[in-house]
């Protein structure tokens, strides 16, 4: 993270890094769906994502960039492609590579922090735990090559165990080198739109292989619509929502953290698994002809773990912009989730040509996103024309409304003590004395006007899109197109 709290061109360089990785991955995946490929698939996938994470948590507290950091960085990633390479190739001596390339990608995470602990004293605490917990993994680790073949992987998993643990025993070690939550989630969403991405790259070099035909068109433009459809379930949901301090899931602002970015493992898993099921559809060559059942599977439970991971995310965050509560967007993609069981069963069998059940696996990821989007849109509908028939009512102007200014620019779009209680608003209004900004009356919260019984500010605007009103607390009254004027 740049000291602005923007992503650092070496941290863009960094997730390219890994992605690449990720395509070694589902490579291997997609010429393997035993169970023996998907536990050395979700295993690899584990360990690398684990590391990216190690890292990417380090530089969102320390926003180090000079040239010994990048050094260390480069090792990193360079180790991470290796194990990449091994994971996908899965050469006879695997066993005693993975663990040399797992602690040549780890090692230079603790240098870094070695490096933070003794240029800030603030880092001491959070340097300390996290030194403890990754030297005893990696002692671990590097025991491991010493034990007989059979027994490293469960050495390894165990020694992960370890470092899982990490975070959730910190405590108040990070209390002085706190994490920046914002920064955190555009970290995780960009990784998930660059993994995203790759899916599609795969369908084009698929296509190139195949060339153009009216099946693979067809089918192309059926997986293209579920890989819009995951963009649209993530992005316009999750992805700049306020992680909650309390929630359904989590009881304090940390585990509701934590939550989110664990949830990530299993949602960039099943994007990237998402991926290598895709590119076979684009495959088949007749409409009519039956989807591998190993493939079909691959689909439908990669579909159905973005699902859930959403809705997981879902329960954690306030919602960037939808005025529905966490359960209207919950239960969209629960309902979807359930009813891909049996579709997969129907796909699988052969029962239904490789097309129809594509199509209803599209079908189906589709429609939650639009029950979700109605359902915003009918609450935004109701609430508008509550708020309109409530300024038609009592329009006018008063001598409040009359020495009002702007402010200034038009402030972060968010009723931070909202954001503080981990609620959900409706809409938002901006005081014009202040410039601060509240929810409004129809928010469980009514912080705006709370702000006003507090300080006495009367005159507030909205800053919903596309509105104009300024309304008086004292006098009562709106002037509907004051925002114009001013
Ligand atoms: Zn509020
Ligand atoms: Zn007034």
């Amino acid at each position: 993270m740049a000291d602005d709290g923007r992503v650092t061109w070496l941290e863009l360089f960094f997730d390219l890094i890994y992605v690449a990785a990720f395509i070694q991955l589902g490579d291997r995946l997609s010429a393997d769906t035993s169970w023996n490929g998907a536990v050395v698939f979700i295993g690899s996938f584990t360990l690398l994502w684990w590391t990216w994470t190690g890292t990417t948590a380090f530089m969102n507290r320390f926003a180090v960039d000079d040239v010994v950091h990048r050094l260390l960085a480069f090792v990193q990633m360079f180790a991470v492609g290796n194990m990449a390479v091994i994971a996908a190739t899965t050469p006879d001596n695997w066993r005693t590579w993975l663990p040399v390339a797992y602690i040549a990608a780890r090692l230079p995470l603790l240098l870094m922090y070695v490096r933070a602990r003794k240029r800030l004293p603030a880092a001491k605490p959070i340097a300390d735990h996290a030194l403890r917990f990754f030297s005893i993994s990696l002692v671990i680790w590097l025991v491991s090559i010493a034990l007989p073949d059979d027994v490293r992987p469960f050495v390894w998993a165990f020694a992960l165990l370890i470092e899982f643990s990490t975070p959730f025993t910190q405590r108040d070690a990070a209390v002085d080198a706190p994490n920046h939550s914002e920064h955190f989630q555009e970290r995780y969403a960009l990784f998930t739109i660059i993994v995203l991405g790759e899916t599609f790259v795969k369908s084009l070099t698929k296509l190139a292989d195949t060339g153009i035909r009216f099946e693979t068109q067809v089918f192309g433009t059926v997986g293209f619509l579920i890989l819009v459809a995951i963009w649209w379930t993530y992005f316009d949901d999750v992805a700049g929502g306020h992680v909650r301090s309390t929630s359904a899931i989590a009881k304090t602002p940390r585990f509701n953290m934590l939550t989110w970015v664990y949830t990530h493992l299993p949602l960039t898993m099943a994007i990237t698994a998402f991926g290598v099921s895709s590119k076979k559809v684009l495959g088949v060559k007749e409409f009519g002809d039956a989807f591998s059942a190993n493939y079909t599977w691959l689909l439908v439970l990669s579909v159905m773990a973005v699902l859930l991971c959403v809705a997981v995310l879902d329960l954690v965050t306030v919602s960037p912009h939808y005025s529905i509560e966490a359960p209207e967007r919950v239960g969209p993609r629960l309902v979807a989730a359930v009813v891909l069981v049996p579709l997969g069963f129907l796909v699988a069998s052969g029962s239904v040509g490789a097309l129809v059940g594509v199509g209803l696996i599209a079908a189906v990821v589709v429609a939650q996103i639009a029950v979700e989007v109605v359902a915003a849109a009918k609450s935004e509908y109701r609430i508008d024309k509550e708020v309109r028939q409530i300024i038609d009512d009592r329009t006018g102007t008063c001598e409040h409304l009359e020495a009002a200014t702007r402010p200034g620019p038009v402030p972060e779009l968010e009723c931070r003590e909202c954001v503080a209680k981990g609620q959900d608003w409706v809409q938002l209004r901006w005081c014009l004395t202040s410039g601060e900004v509240g929810c409004c009356d129809d928010t469980p919260g009514q912080h705006a006007r709370a702000r006003y019984e507090r300080s006495g500010n009367p005159v507030i605007a909205t800053i919903e899109p596309g509105g104009t009103w300024a309304y008086c607390f004292i006098c009562d009254i709106s002037d509907p197109t004051w925002l114009n004027r001013n």
